[in-house]
């Protein structure tokens, strides 16, 4: 283990006492790099008995609104500072918040409710979505020189962020009234006159599409911008879930049921179908759509997907960042330069009046 990685799992204050290393006793945390459990203290690596046929099984949808594994083992504990609310499995922390960076994290007496059936590893470690936050602000425009050159990556936290994935069969039947617009040139009072008209026609006809693992946000922690700017990650890849793959990371509860995402997820679908159909067709204007859809063979699943949280400083204000877990990309703020700003503006007002000038004197 090197010096880094000793500071940055002592910064936790981690304290596993579930999974002990054989040889030295110690704790172990889950090592993205080497996707296996890794002794704190000797860096011994343990396999995660996790075969590959035990990629996570869909689950009919029926059982989803009646009843689900609760997920008994892990506890919930919530941030005195800022409210957020964090799973953790089976370990004893001292823990910080990884959204806010205070120590003021305590248990509560709340249920963590389903038990997620699968589960996208991280593939990164600390250091390396470190790396990837930096990079992010180097290619920011507006960001201040002084905080390019000075920003610094700190209180980095894996979380996992819950997600339901649907899979379904959808048919539609659907009607409805579109416009082409066509240009007619005719002479009026012998003058020459361009007229644009509409042609409207029906149209009707059915629909078919199979939607494989549709993915909604069941947390609303980590803002929906902000996942959508990470997205994808692979839930198709899923593992089943095994509790050593918490070790050293947390979740964040669900604030949406799965009945609820799964109406979100028809609702985004039926958006989905509705474009797809009007794609086929040549068209200007929509005078009217109507669309019936029946979703059939929905399944689900509950996955956990895993996201870095950090925070730069500047001028005493916090500045979060959000890092793909898997793949490295980077969603966040950072402080706006008002200079940069002004000088943008400016510059645009300034080509803007060439281009009138230049239009005035052609
Ligand atoms: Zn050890
Ligand atoms: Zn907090």
């Amino acid at each position: 283990m090197t010096d880094i990685e000793k500071k940055l799992y002592s910064d936790d204050n981690i304290d596993v006492t579930t999974f002990k290393c054989p040889n030295c006793g110690g704790g172990s945390v889950f090592d993205a790099k080497t996707q296996k459990l890794k002794c704190l203290y000797c860096g011994s690596l343990f396999d995660i008995e996790n075969k590959k046929e035990e990629i996570v099984v869909e689950r009919n949808l029926n059982e989803l609104i009646s009843k689900g594994e609760v997920w008994k083992e892990a506890e919930v504990y919530q941030c005195q500072s800022c409210g957020a609310k964090e799973i953790i499995e089976n370990q004893k922390v001292s823990h910080v918040c990884p959204f806010c960076g205070t120590k003021n994290v305590v248990k509560i007496e709340e249920l963590p409710g389903l038990k997620p059936q699968g589960i996208v590893p991280f593939k990164l470690d600390k250091k390396m979505a470190g790396q990837c936050a930096l990079k992010f602000v180097k290619r920011k425009l507006y960001a201040p020189r002084k905080f390019k050159k000075s920003a610094k990556p700190e209180n980095i936290h894996g979380i996992y962020n819950p997600v339901f994935t649907f899979d379904c069969l959808t048919l539609s039947a659907y009607s409805g009234r579109l416009g082409k617009n066509y240009i007619v040139n005719h002479i009026v009072n012998g003058k020459m006159v361009t007229e644009t008209r509409t042609k409207v026609f029906n149209i009707s006809g059915s629909y078919d599409q199979f939607f494989d693992d549709f993915v909604v946000q069941a947390s609303s922690k980590i803002p929906i911008e902000v996942v959508r700017t990470l997205e994808p990650f692979s839930t198709k890849q899923a593992l089943s879930y095994k509790p050593e793959y918490l070790l050293g990371f947390g979740a964040n509860t669900y604030d949406k049921q799965g009945d609820a995402c799964w109406q979100e997820s028809q609702n985004l679908m039926r958006l989905s179908i509705e474009s797809s159909i009007l794609k086929k067709y040549d068209y200007d204007v929509k005078y009217s759509l109507n669309v019936s859809t029946k979703f059939s063979n929905e399944q689900y699943k509950y996955v956990l997907v895993p996201i870095y949280v950090g925070h730069y400083k500047y001028k005493n204000k916090l500045y979060n960042f959000f890092v793909n877990g898997e793949n490295g990309k980077v969603a966040g703020k950072t402080p706006v330069s008002a200079g940069k700003v002004c000088l943008t503006i400016f510059i645009v007002l300034l080509v803007l009046g060439l281009i009138v000038l230049l239009y005035y004197l052609a």
